[in-house]
């Protein structure tokens, strides 16, 4: 049997970046590892195709999964939580934390399976692999406010709803960090773009800026983002999060004012944002403009966002579709 390539990066003395490799491109979908006398904690675990990269990065660590007792879930959405009930089977003592709203979806996943497949299709398999349920005995259902000890911290859950309605995020009061999930947005490592990932169905501009403004006022130092791993700057950061959320939606009402679809609408969105993408990890530094664009894509893509705009206007605010 071969071990696949790994991509561990310590965080903090109790902290690991664990990189799952996601398509085969580093630096899109992370899980982190949290060491200490609470017992070892994942946050996140990534798609269920992954599985065996996360494995083989906990043991890159030093440890070992079956050494795992708590997994804690910022949301359900496969890139986050595909894994969860594949890696129960290396894990006997393992527990899996997630919001309430979230939790019957894990134990029967058909409903998230079918929403999911709405979205990418043919391209499932491939994306998301194998999802298994997770037993109802294993899972712990959460809600805000909820204290959890882990390693050596003690997080909080946030109910932070916006890009999905049973979200949250985990916020460590000691360190001023926090595990945000995708409410933080998706910002690449080294390039300073932060786009909001927005997919259907439970998209809502009006909670997600309040989850954005809850968790800036925590004033954090920092996010350490699953798309992608630790960020700095948070205020700023919201800020052009907060922004291009409202500003996306603006493109999204327009097309649909002009009777676009979906196809249309998410061109649109690569239109108005990729040059910027571009332009922005040039200026960084970090690597060719065009794999930047592509690595962002593959963390958040344009087309599961429109379809995200979409399901909102007609559902939240159809008096904006009037021409
Ligand atoms: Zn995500």
């Amino acid at each position: 049997m071969t071990v696949p390539a790994t991509r561990v990066r310590q965080l903090a003395p109790d902290l690991w970046l664990l990189d799952t490799i996601f398509q085969g491109a580093p630096g899109v979908i992370a899980s982190f590892l949290l060491t200490g006398p609470s017992g070892l904690a994942l946050v996140d675990v990534g798609s269920a195709v992954t599985l065996d990269t996360l494995l083989a990065s906990i043991r890159a660590t030093g440890h070992q999964p079956e050494e795992i007792e708590h997994i804690l879930l910022t949301h359900i959405h496969l890139d986050h939580a595909g894994a969860t009930g594949l890696l129960l089977r290396h894990t006997p003592h393992a527990r899996v934390y997630v919001h309430h709203i979230g939790a019957p979806h894990l134990i029967h996943p058909e409903k998230l399976l079918e929403s999911a497949s709405r979205i990418y299709g043919e391209k499932m398999r491939t994306l998301w692999g194998e999802i298994l349920p997770v037993p109802e005995e294993r899972l712990i259902a959460i809600d805000e406010g909820a204290e959890l000890r882990v390693g050596e911290r003690t997080l909080t859950a946030l109910y932070t709803p916006g890009h999905a309605i049973h979200h949250v995020a985990f916020h460590d009061a000691a360190h001023a960090a926090i595990f945000p999930g995708d409410v933080a947005g998706v910002r690449l490592e080294d390039i300073a773009y932060v786009r909001p990932p927005t997919p259907p169905p439970d998209l809502n501009l009006e909670d997600w800026s309040a989850s954005i403004e809850r968790l800036r006022a925590l004033h954090p130092e920092i996010l350490y983002l699953p798309h992608y791993g630790p960020a700095q700057g948070a205020d700023q950061h919201f800020s052009e999060l907060r922004e291009r959320l409202f500003a996306w939606g603006e493109i999204v009402a327009r097309g649909m004012r002009e009777g676009k679809d979906d196809q249309r609408l998410s061109a649109d969105l690569a239109t108005a944002s990729d040059p910027d993408v571009a332009r922005q990890a040039a200026a960084d530094g970090a690597e060719r403009a065009e794999e930047a664009v592509r690595r962002y894509e593959l963390a958040t893509n344009y087309l599961m966002s429109a379809q995200g705009y979409v399901r909102y206007y007609r559902k939240v605010h159809p008096e904006a579709l009037a021409n």
